[in-house]
């Protein structure tokens, strides 16, 4: 088990801790972008209220239901869709890293993440409930988004998804299922990084040059 990480029942005794509980749902696709590229598969993220990317998911109250069952309620609420996920999807827990300024040792929260294989089809009313009977859309959720897997000619892809700001540990959850699924060989994941940083760079750049059309000098 990885440092900072933790068993599903060891997360449980912790019963001051607050816990939140997110999915990694995908599915396997024959789908060509361009009618070349292969997408290969379907993996979902949302575009949260604040922002960020992340996964679906929330707070759970272990007291009151189980993780899963919780999730689930989550789900049904963001999604549009009750996707039943239960402990055998369950990958890994760990502590949410505090962030500066507003670490309690009384409220510290413990992350659970899971990884949920669909049908494509499946995945596909996902996409549809999500956009129009999910009861959180427009509100916490602003819109599901499919991580591209694959590089294009000109670079863009997963290397320029990576460089978008994503909610606490949610890049490194992606990540880290990309490789344990073998959806990306470590290879390919270590030049799409590469090429990341470069965009990220590029990116700060631009934000720089921007404060000029609000009248103010950089
Ligand atoms: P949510 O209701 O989905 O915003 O999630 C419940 C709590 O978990 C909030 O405090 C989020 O900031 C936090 N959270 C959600 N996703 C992640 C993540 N991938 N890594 C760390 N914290 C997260
Ligand atoms: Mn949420």
């Amino acid at each position: 088990m990885a440092s900072g990480q933790m068993s599903r029942d060891e997360a449980l005794e912790c019963t001051c801790c607050r816990h939140a509980c997110h999915v990694l749902l995908y599915s396997e696709t024959a789908s060509q972008l361009f009618g070349r590229i292969p997408i290969r598969y379907i993996v979902l993220m949302q575009m949260r209220f604040d922002g960020l990317l992340g996964f679906p998911g929330g707070f759970v109250n272990p007291l009151e239901e189980t993780l899963e069952e919780g999730l689930t309620r989550e789900l049904l609420e963001e999604l549009g869709v009750a996707v039943p996920v239960s402990k055998e999807d369950h990958v890994e827990s760990c502590f949410s890293p505090p962030r500066s300024g507003t670490y309690s040792s009384s409220s510290r929260l413990i992350l659970h993440f899971y990884v949920k294989k669909m049908e494509e089809e499946q995945i596909r009313e996902i996409e549809k409930a999500a956009a129009s009977t999910a009861a959180d859309h427009g509100l916490e959720v602003l819109g599901m988004v499919r991580v591209p897997l694959y590089t294009t000619k000109s670079g863009g892809g997963l290397s320029c998804f990576l460089s978008h700001s994503f909610i606490g540990v949610a890049r490194s959850q992606l990540m880290n299922s990309l490789l344990r699924l073998h959806l990306v060989s470590p290879g390919d994941l270590q030049e799409a990084l590469r090429s990341s940083q470069r965009t990220h760079a590029e990116s700060a750049q631009n934000l720089q040059a921007a404060f000029k059309l609000t009248g103010e000098q950089p």
